[in-house]
């Protein structure tokens, strides 16, 4: 075992503060990391605070950070996929049985031996939970880390392991691409990747927001029409009109006024993780034999397939590289929905 240096917090109301954090010495099969930069996810708030108390309590000290680029360091001596200097991401999970049947559909994050990056019981025993990507350096298993294509700037590219496999995943399983319809809501992190990916796959595609100041960004990112979802003439002109709507909101709202806008047979995938269960209005679904469905990350290769995607597309998110000592404002931030579209944390910082 070793220590390295990490940010986390003691309690929901705790700001996140520097410590030191114990990691496991590699094993055979083991990749350790130097880590370059993490992304904020709104789902790092939500668990440092205890939101998801009910489905997920948070175990304190709690490291968040499941957004993580760095460069391989060391390799343990039955690693074949990676060698030193590598520059390699790891996402929301950091194992998984590899022999279950979710893990041989390629749906390792539904393992029932998953080990997720923070905030999960270590199957390691280097501490009660696993602890995230706000540190120096993490030690993965070779089969649960990705490769970063090379042309892709990494502060932009951390982002890519939650927010965009969360929304490349169900984007690719309602066989999005030209000719098809997509709304995306929520211009925060996982939304502004949804509106690149859904653009680059060939789909028209139509934002909804609350904030009618950033109708501009999403143009750039990729819309090709913006609706202030407080407009209700606005929303009213697109009802019944949507192959597929993807929902990034992270907070209470009304998913009916979508339902609405979603065509005969089409589908609205939640991505979204408000706090609170949202109400479903049972004619808004069946008047239309509409589906509702959810998706949660994605595999390992399709994680990688996403990774090559934005390789192949020049797709990174929008980030606002900051040092390590703003995340607590970054959070303020992010609630307040006053981040284009992404922090990224410059892990160099920690060492200051
Ligand atoms: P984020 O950057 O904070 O973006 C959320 C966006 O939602 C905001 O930018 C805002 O967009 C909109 N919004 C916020 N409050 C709202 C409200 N009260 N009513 C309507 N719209 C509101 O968050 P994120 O990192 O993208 O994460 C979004 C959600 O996805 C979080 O709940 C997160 O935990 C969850 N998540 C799920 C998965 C998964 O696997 N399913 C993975 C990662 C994250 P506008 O200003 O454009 O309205
Ligand atoms: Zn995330």
């Amino acid at each position: 075992m070793y220590k390295a240096r990490a940010y986390a917090c003691t309690s929901p109301t705790a700001a996140l503060a520097g410590t030191t954090i114990p990691r496991r010495d590699v094993a055979d099969r083991d990749v350790r990391i130097e880590i370059l930069f993490c992304g904020i996810c709104h789902s790092d708030l939500h668990q440092a605070r205890d939101e998801w108390h009910d489905a997920v309590p948070t175990t304190y000290p709690c490291v968040p950070g499941h957004e993580i680029v760095g460069r391989v360091t060391k390799v343990g001596p039955g690693v074949t996929k990676f060698k030193v200097g590598d520059v390699v991401g790891v996402g929301c999970l950091v194992g998984a049985d590899h022999t279950c049947p979710n893990c041989k559909g390629g749906l390792e994050q539904f393992c029932p031996n998953a080990t997720f990056t923070y905030n999960s019981p270590d199957r390691h025993g280097t501490a009660p939970v696993t602890y995230g990507g706000y540190s120096e350096s993490v030690v993965v298993e070779e089969d649960m880390v990705l490769r970063i294509p090379t042309n892709l700037d990494l502060a932009g590219a951390a982002p890519l392991l939650c927010a965009g496999i969360t929304t490349y995943s169900p984007l690719r399983r309602q066989g999005v691409g030209p000719g098809k319809k997509v709304g995306v809501v929520g211009l925060g992190g996982l939304g502004h990747m949804g509106v690149k990916l859904a653009h680059a796959m060939g789909a028209h595609v139509a934002v909804f927001t609350t904030s009618p100041g950033k109708t501009e960004d999403a143009k750039r990112l990729g819309a090709d029409e913006v609706i202030v979802s407080k407009d209700a003439d606005a929303m009213k002109k697109h009802s019944g009109s949507f192959d597929m709507i993807l929902d990034c909101v992270s907070a209470d709202h009304d998913i009916n006024a979508y339902l609405n806008l979603v065509r005969v047979g089409g589908n609205l995938t939640l991505v979204g993780a408000p706090e609170k269960p949202l109400p479903v209005s049972a004619f808004a679904l069946f008047f239309g034999n509409k589906t509702l469905s959810g998706s949660m990350i994605g595999g390992i290769a399709q994680t990688q397939e996403m990774l090559d995607f934005c390789g192949k597309h020049g797709i990174t998110s929008d980030v606002e590289v900051i040092p390590i000592q703003r995340v607590n404002e970054a959070y303020e931030r992010m609630l307040k929905g006053d981040v284009k579209y992404r922090f990224s944390i410059d892990m160099a910082s920690l060492k200051s």
